[in-house]
């Protein structure tokens, strides 16, 4: 494989545009045409600072301050309010984590955090209190991992999860995949990624040549909540993943206010449909810290997915579940 160049007149159209993410409340709320004062926003003091690719700002209803998309990535004053039972590390990550930056907590698959860096900071993220430094393998800090999959026959599957693993340029990703490439027992390589819905244009001849150097079974699992969110650019991204042999599946969170209704959560499987994509989680939020305000109660939810399976057929329709320490797998609900 010959390198490639990585100078800055040859830097990829994707780093330019999420170098250029929005990162103030206020050129937010501007390029939106929100008044400030309808919302009760916070500083940006925290290590989870506001970040949001203006192609997706784009995608938001202009003057609206209760924009389903909005909502997913705007600071807002609640997230200070300490909530009983929620917790930094609501999953107990870091008791699953046999050497640095690998999780091992089910049978035959593994997830690796890559990076800590998303292109988006949404504002329910459970690993927003996730310690990265101590627990992220830089690329020389792969090698621990590795050598635990390579010992650990039963892995077939190797998760790559992050932060947001597509962030990482394509000559990282690629120096990572050519050391699990002899890996025998591993068939399958799965992609965490929000990067194609937030960021398409990270879907590019780089990446897809990347994809196409795969000896593994390829897996991407996006995330979006909103049928908002899969635009003219989206769908078009999910068609070349599709046809480079991707097996494209989506998860999203339910979030209060963003997509507590059927209808939203029809229309979102419809959308992701007519992008060669599939619905496969419904997560019941993480009770993480700063999170409360977006939780829907399970029995709001349990409704809400039947309402969802009495309109569409079986595989439009995304298992509700949640993830419970200590359980094998996710929990249906
Ligand atoms: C969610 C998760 C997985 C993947 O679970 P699937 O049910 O296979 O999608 C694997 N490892 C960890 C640590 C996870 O949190
Ligand atoms: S992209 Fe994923 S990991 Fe990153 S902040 Fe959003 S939900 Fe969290």
């Amino acid at each position: 494989m010959i390198p490639r160049i990585q100078t800055p007149e040859h830097r990829p159209v994707w780093q330019t545009l999420l170098a250029q993410a929005v990162k103030s409340t206020d050129e937010l709320l501007t390029l939106l045409q929100i008044d400030p004062a309808q919302l009760k926003t916070r500083p940006l003091t925290d290590n989870f600072p506001l970040r949001v690719p203006h192609g997706f700002v784009q995608r938001m209803n202009k003057g609206d301050s209760r924009d389903p998309l909005l909502l997913q990535v705007l600071p807002v004053q609640q997230e200070t309010v300490a909530t009983d039972g929620w917790l930094c590390d609501p999953l107990e990550e870091l008791d699953a984590m046999p050497v640095p930056g690998l999780l091992h907590k089910y049978r035959g698959r593994a997830l690796l955090t890559v990076t800590g860096a998303c292109a988006i900071h949404c504002r329910y993220c459970f690993r927003r209190h996730f310690p990265y430094a101590d627990a992220n393998p830089t690329s020389d800090h792969w090698q621990p991992s590795i050598k635990y999959i390579e010992q650990h026959p039963d892995i077939t599957e190797l998760i790559l999860s992050g932060g947001d693993p597509l962030t990482l340029t394509d000559a990282r990703l690629q120096s990572l995949t050519d050391r699990l490439a002899d890996i025998e027992h591993l068939h399958t390589l799965r992609i965490h990624t929000r990067l194609p819905i937030v960021l398409p244009e990270r879907v590019d001849a780089g990446l897809l040549a990347w994809l196409a150097s795969q000896r593994q079974k390829l897996v991407m699992v996006v995330h979006s909540n909103h049928p908002n969110e899969v635009d003219a650019a989206v769908i078009d991204a999910m068609s070349q993943l599709s046809r480079a042999g991707v097996t494209l599946l989506n998860q999203s969170v339910l979030l209060q206010g963003v997509n507590d209704t059927a209808t939203t959560l029809i229309n979102l499987s419809e959308r992701l449909f007519a992008a060669g994509v599939l619905p496969y989680y419904l997560h019941q939020l993480d009770r993480v810290q700063g999170a409360a305000h977006f939780d829907v109660d399970t029995a709001t939810a349990r409704k809400l997915i039947a309402e969802v399976s009495a309109c569409l057929p079986g595989y439009l329709v995304p298992r509700l579940v949640q993830e419970i320490p200590g359980m094998p797998g996710k929990t249906p609900l």
